[in-house]
């Protein structure tokens, strides 16, 4: 039987590059090799936003995208988490193990907490415990992340070993695989790529707005003028034309360095690659919006699917514990 893998991942609308070549690949590819269980997690959501108008279209536009790029509803689960309203009951048996310290380490609360300090609600702390509820519900082994995510996962592995240790083994402690692609750097070449933050690009954008986005990304700062010799090894456009497996890198890199090539000439390359590999994606998009309700009918058939494991998983967490 195949191991099963979960991730879910926040509505954030139409996915950008970063999102497809830090996750979108590697969810798919796992699809052949694994039983996947993918989820939008809505809830997860409601810890940062207050403005929840555009949280519907933004599960549809993020769906579409998975499914553009080749998440297959007929291999993959897809749902969104608050579908499956078990996930809930569990996070709250789940908070019963936690220890209040160890959600009060965790870095990212910290950060959160100082970047929204006028709404530092319950979730925010409990995250990492809605995290695991998400994970061990579905008895999941496997989860991929980035490394940014690590510390996350690790506090599952302790929740999780705290409830067998206190329980009986009920379920399987997960254990991280690691994408390949960690991070990808946003148009500002600083940040992590982020709709958020405004340095992304789309999947679902036109060929001509990718190639004025792409225009507008920062190349190696101590480049001013054209006759600058360049340093490829700290640009982050470089760095995209490596992730979209520009022909003659070797060359492109030698070219910079010996400033016989402009930094419009990789922009305009990576522009194109873009572009020609997110040409069948993007087709897919395209026929695919144009039945809404085909989307409706996959998240439907995902949060069943879903529900059927949970619900096994909750009854027998409840015994367990006691309730039942
Ligand atoms: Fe980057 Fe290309 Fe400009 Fe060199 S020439 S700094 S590799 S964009």
């Amino acid at each position: 039987m195949k191991e099963r893998v979960f991730s879910g991942a926040r509505p954030t609308g139409r996915q950008h590059i970063g999102n497809y070549l830090g996750a979108i690949q590697n969810y798919v590819k796992l699809q052949d090799e694994y039983e996947c269980v993918y989820c939008i997690v809505d809830l997860h959501a409601l810890t940062t936003l207050t403005d929840t108008r555009a949280l519907q279209k933004n599960i549809r536009e993020m769906l579409l995208d998975w499914l553009a790029a080749g998440l297959d509803p007929q291999k993959s689960i897809l749902f969104v988490q608050s579908h499956v309203p078990e996930v809930a009951e569990l996070h709250t048996l789940l908070s019963m193990v936690t220890p209040l310290s160890w959600l009060l380490r965790v870095p990212t609360f910290k950060e959160k907490a100082k970047l929204q300090p006028q709404n530092v609600n319950y979730g925010l702390v409990g995250y990492p415990v809605l995290m695991t509820a998400d994970i061990v519900l579905y008895k999941a082994k496997v989860v991929p992340v980035g490394e940014d995510q690590l510390p996350h996962l690790e506090l599952a592995r302790e929740i999780t070993r705290r409830f067998n240790t206190l329980f009986g083994e009920t379920f399987p402690e997960p254990t991280a695989k690691l994408t390949s692609f960690p991070m990808v750097v946003g148009l500002d070449g600083r940040d992590k790529m982020s709709k958020q933050l405004g340095n992304d690009i789309e999947l679902a954008l036109t060929v001509e707005q990718t190639r004025e986005r792409v225009m507008t990304a920062v190349t190696d700062p101590a480049r001013r003028y054209r006759t600058d010799p360049g340093h490829p090894e700290i640009c982050n456009v470089f760095k995209l034309l490596t992730y979209f497996n520009a022909p003659d890198i070797e060359k492109i890199a030698e070219e910079c360095r010996t400033a016989q090539r402009g930094c419009v000439d990789c922009k305009l390359l990576l522009a194109e690659l873009i572009n020609a590999i997110l040409k069948p994606l993007r087709e897919r998009r395209a026929a695919l919006a144009a039945d809404p309700q085909y989307v409706t009918q996959v998240l439907a058939d995902g949060a069943r699917r879903a529900e059927a494991i949970a619900h096994v998983t909750l009854q027998e967490v409840k015994q367990k514990m006691g309730l039942i």
